[in-house]
């Protein structure tokens, strides 16, 4: 299916329920209105993004909320999934919502800072937090997370675990598919993009 959608009509909602990415089916029609994934979203608390507008513009086949910018401040916690009084799900619908913007190359901007979590993927076979997170995250959270994380694998090595990474064989498999299937393809082009603005800004 396209991702181009007529405005007023469910063309956009039911493109919606028949993604792969959307598990509660026509439970996205059955929304009342309720408000309670909004007053349950952290993102919403703070930022203007609104879950609850969001599915009443799906459902009004409102397809300008595919370009608002508000949706990015969704991050996938899930709880307006598990608190919805009709089993409808907000935070995948805003999933396909972003999917399309990325499937038309519209948001790479979006994509750049967590570039470190695809090649993460490609080069150890897990994802990690990309290492251009870790000063802020050792402002937000604090000295006990960055000690524990530079302490990772010793206390592993102490609990008888073994290392995070997966052994070769495992990152080689995983790497094939990732690389089989396009996304390292796609890693390229993000990068492509942001080492280009780099240098146009260097040279302004
Ligand atoms: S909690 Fe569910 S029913 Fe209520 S507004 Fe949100 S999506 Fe609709
Ligand atoms: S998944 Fe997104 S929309 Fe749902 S509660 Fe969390 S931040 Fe809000």
């Amino acid at each position: 299916m396209g991702n181009e959608f007529k405005e007023g009509t469910l063309d956009l909602a039911n493109f919606i329920i028949e993604d792969l990415k959307f598990t509660v089916g026509d439970n996205l029609l059955k929304c009342v209105q309720c408000g309670m994934c909004t007053s349950t979203c952290p993102g919403a608390q703070h930022s203007n993004y609104n879950p609850r507008d969001m599915i009443e513009k799906i459902l009004k086949g409102e397809t300008s909320i595919i370009d608002d910018e508000d949706l990015w401040y969704c991050f996938y916690c899930y709880t307006c999934h598990s608190t919805c009084p009709v089993g409808n799900s907000p935070c995948q619908a805003n999933q396909v919502l972003r999917q399309i913007k990325i499937s038309r190359g519209e948001a790479d901007a979006h994509l750049r800072p967590f570039l470190g979590f695809g090649y993460s993927f490609l080069n150890n076979g897990i994802g990690g937090i990309p290492s251009n997170f870790f000063p802020e995250m050792r402002e937000d959270i604090g000295e006990d997370w960055w000690n524990f994380k530079c302490d990772l694998d010793d206390i592993r090595e102490n609990l008888g675990l073994g290392p995070v990474i997966p052994p070769k064989e495992t990152i080689d498999e995983v790497s094939t598919i990732l690389k089989q299937a396009g996304f390292e393809k796609r890693l390229e082009e993000v990068k492509r993009i942001k080492d280009n603005e780099k240098v146009e800004k260097s040279t302004e």
